[in-house]
């Protein structure tokens, strides 16, 4: 066996890799997709990103390697990395530096193929390779092509890691051209390499915006890919294709690798930007960077489409099965984007597991077994048969697959997961329908609860095509101002006197007459016109109140929150600009919000529900102690009023146990100094038993229903006033 030689400036070489500080223990997940896509290209079970220490060798990532010595004098990377070209050994028994091997000997290596990993100051610092304990005959110049572009890739991933722990000392002195910028792609600084390739002076560069870096027409991507990153909805993809535009004006074909990391509270993203025209790279790095997802090395959704093209066009049955997370945005915001690509990438291992369990390696692909990532936290998994039962029992393995707990950052985390399927060639002839199909099933999973698997029927298409006509008229609705607020009145039991007003919403369809929320609220709830529907309301809302204070100083207006509201986490700033502009006080608008809201995503509502509370704007708990929370809630949200659900009070009068439950919840709320509204109250008998039970406020339609602003003033606010208001 031949020991591998040290390389003539040993001491320079182990500098530069400390430069790096990868921690033995946690190598460089960020490397983890390419190597898990160089084990598929190469068909071998194992693939690794090796660095070469002073005496040992240690894996910055690895996929498929198990134990094994890390002593350097039996590193084949340690030889790979002295070498300009790629080292291949088809037959590692046969090779006379390597026959007696232990790695050998011991069964780990046969086949070895590996290429050095450079740092800018050419030092080498590892290698890149695949490994098999089988012999591989035969290494085709275009799978040396692919290896080069995937050490490339990982050479790229490295200098960003070296930017990330030594910002901005290396970034300077960095022979590519690397920008950073702030979560709003504000320029925050650029190294001289990016200063030339550019054209402007290192100062400017520094101060332009990195969407002002790129031609007009690519602005927009650029900008929507940090506000994803930055909501934690889609982990950055890499190699992003652009024009750049040098300082002259003129452009030139560019691709940005993205690697972003915190400051303290702040996101900073560092951009390496390459310029194509100088290297145009080779085709095969093209193709292959757009049909991967570097993230988890899995294919993605232009491959999906044309694997399964392939498979449709020659009439093979085919099985699809769609795969999306439940809880993976709130875990991204939460515990950060480091954490959620490492979820991303567990995810990824799992579903190749569960789909292949033939194989004790998961990136062997079985013949026809195909699985892709389609996108932020969606995966697919396409498998060779049409048999709706046997698809269904591997949705429900995935499932349970995925809800085992995940460790990502030191964090057990818990998921939930659905799937949709649909086969071919009985749901779909062509590859795009059968797609949308299992995406239709999933969206029926989805609506019927966590865990759930659905199999794609003909009626959901029908369904699909008349939602999307009716989203079409919700956007109409909005747009031409058919919502309209009614108002029902609430009232101070203990006085009798009115105490202001729920605004509730209805839709003035030029067909249908006047609808109420149940027709078309859920349409709307679950399309992309809720949030901007939630902020109508709250304006129209407030704009009545403020004309109806005039005459009724302490008028209040209660506004009904949905989830898409609290989503974005820019609320209170919402609410506080529409109380300025209609020139309201906070305290005369209050918030409802159901359990349901409060509970999908707990901590990011409760602290925007802190934010209104400092704010000064009240919030109530809507249609309480219909949830399973209820009590739990009380003691973590920041309210001040319940509103006991209608269902208990309508049945008080028949019924003890909602008498008890009544009373019960009355006096719990007076004890945590709680205020509590009673809905639907239908009789003066109901309204006569409340008050005598201490409960302050009611509103029902023994007090008075829901009305167009014109109606509620002749009824409630005409005789109260001297003053007549007019809305
Ligand atoms: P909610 O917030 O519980 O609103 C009270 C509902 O009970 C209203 O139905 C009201 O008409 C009805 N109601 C009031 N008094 C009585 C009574 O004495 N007996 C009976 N049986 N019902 C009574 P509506 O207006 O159809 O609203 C239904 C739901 O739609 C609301 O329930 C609320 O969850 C939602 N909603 C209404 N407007 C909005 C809105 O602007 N934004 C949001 N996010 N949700 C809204
Ligand atoms: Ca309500
Ligand atoms: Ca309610």
């Amino acid at each position: 066996m031949r020991c591998p030689d040290r390389s003539p400036d040993e001491a320079g070489r182990l500098r530069a890799l400390a430069e790096y500080r990868i921690d033995p223990e946690r190598g460089l997940p960020s490397l983890d997709g390419i190597v898990a896509m160089a084990a598929r290209l190469f068909d071998c079970p194992a693939a690794a990103v090796n660095m070469v220490g002073d005496a040992q060798v240690f894996l910055a990532s690895s996929i498929g390697i198990g134990d094994f010595d890390h002593a350097r004098d039996i590193s084949f990377c340690a030889h790979a990395m002295l070498q300009d070209d790629i080292m291949v050994i088809e037959d590692a028994a046969l090779d006379p530096r390597f026959h007696d091997n232990p790695l050998v000997t011991g069964g780990v290596i046969r086949f070895y193929a590996g290429i050095a990993l450079r740092a800018p100051s050419g030092h080498a610092l590892g290698a890149l390779c695949v490994i098999d304990p089988h012999p591989h005959p035969g290494f085709s110049a275009q799978e040396r092509g692919h290896l080069q572009s995937l050490a490339r890739l990982v050479a790229d991933k490295m200098e960003l890691r070296r930017l990330e722990v030594a910002l901005p000392t290396h970034a300077h002195a960095s022979p590519v051209a690397i920008v950073t910028c702030d979560a709003d792609g504000g320029a925050l600084s650029c190294n001289p390499a990016a200063a030339t390739l550019f054209g402007w002076p290192p100062e400017t560069l520094a101060t332009i915006p990195l969407d002002r870096l790129v031609a007009p027409a690519d602005r927009p991507l650029v900008r929507s890919l940090l506000h994803r990153a930055h909501d934690g909805t889609v982990p950055l993809l890499d190699g992003t294709p652009v024009q750049a535009l040098r300082h002259d004006g003129t452009a030139f074909p560019a691709e940005l690798h993205w690697s972003h990391w915190h400051e303290g509270e702040a996101l900073r993203f560092g951009v390496i930007v390459h310029d194509l025209g100088a290297s145009p790279p080779a085709a095969e790095t093209l193709d292959l960077l757009a049909r991967h997802d570097s993230l988890t090395g899995l294919p993605n959704r232009d491959s999906l489409i044309e694997h399964l093209a392939g498979r449709l066009g020659s009439d093979q049955p085919t099985g699809l099965i769609v795969v999306d997370l439940a809880g993976f945005a709130e875990a991204n915001n939460t515990l950060g984007h480091a954490a959620g690509d490492d979820v991303l990438r567990q995810v990824a291992t799992r579903l190749a597991e569960t789909c292949r369990p033939e194989t004790s390696q998961p990136v062997t692909s079985l013949p026809d077994t195909f699985v892709a990532r389609l996108g932020g936290d969606a995966f697919a998994a396409v498998l060779p048969h049409g048999d709706p039962l046997a698809l269904g029992g591997i949705a429900r393995a995935i499932v349970a697959a995925l809800a085992a707990p995940l460790l990502a950052s030191g964090h057990e985390i818990a998921l939930g997961s659905h799937c949709g399927i649909a086969i071919a060639p009985d749901h779909a002839t062509r590859a795009e329908d059968l797609l949308d199909n299992a995406e239709l099933a999933l969206m029926q999973a989805r609506a019927t609860g966590r865990g759930e698997t659905a199999l794609f029927l003909p009626q959901m298409r029908a369904e699909a095509v008349a939602r999307r006509l009716f989203e079409a008229e919700l956007h109409h609705a909005l747009r031409l101002g058919q919502f309209t607020l009614f108002y029902q009145p609430q009232f101070a039991l203990d006085s009798g006197a009115l105490t202001g007003a729920e605004a509730l919403i209805r839709w003035n369809h030029l067909q249908r007459g006047l609808l109420e929320p149940a027709a078309f609220l859920p349409a709307l709830e679950a399309s992309s016109l809720a949030e901007a529907t939630g902020c109508w309301v709250l304006d129209a809302a407030c704009r009545q109140a403020a004309i109806w204070r005039r005459a009724h100083p302490d008028f209040t207006v209660s506004v009904n929150l949905s989830a898409s509201q609290l989503r974005r986490g820019n609320l209170c700033a919402v609410v506080a600009g529409t109380l300025a502009s209609h020139g309201l006080p906070p305290q005369a608008l209050e918030l409802e919000l159901t359990e349901n809201i409060a509970l999908a995503q707990h901590d990011h509502v409760l602290a925007q529900l802190h934010d209104l509370r400092a704010l000064g704007v009240r919030l109530s708990f809507d249609d309480f102690g219909t949830g399973f929370a209820s009590l739990n809630l009380l003691r973590h949200f920041p309210v001040h009023a319940i509103k006991i659900d209608r269902g208990f009070v309508q049945d008080m009068q028949g019924s003890d146990r909602d008498r008890a439950i009544v009373t019960g919840l009355i006096r719990m709320a007076r004890d945590l100094s709680l205020e509590v509204i009673a809905e639907g109250v239908e009789s003066a008998t109901a309204a006569q038993f409340l008050r005598r039970h201490g409960c302050a406020k009611a509103q029902g339609y023994y007090f008075g229903e829901p009305r167009a602003p014109g109606p509620f003033v002749e009824r409630h606010l005409a005789l109260a006033a001297p003053l007549r208001t007019r809305a």
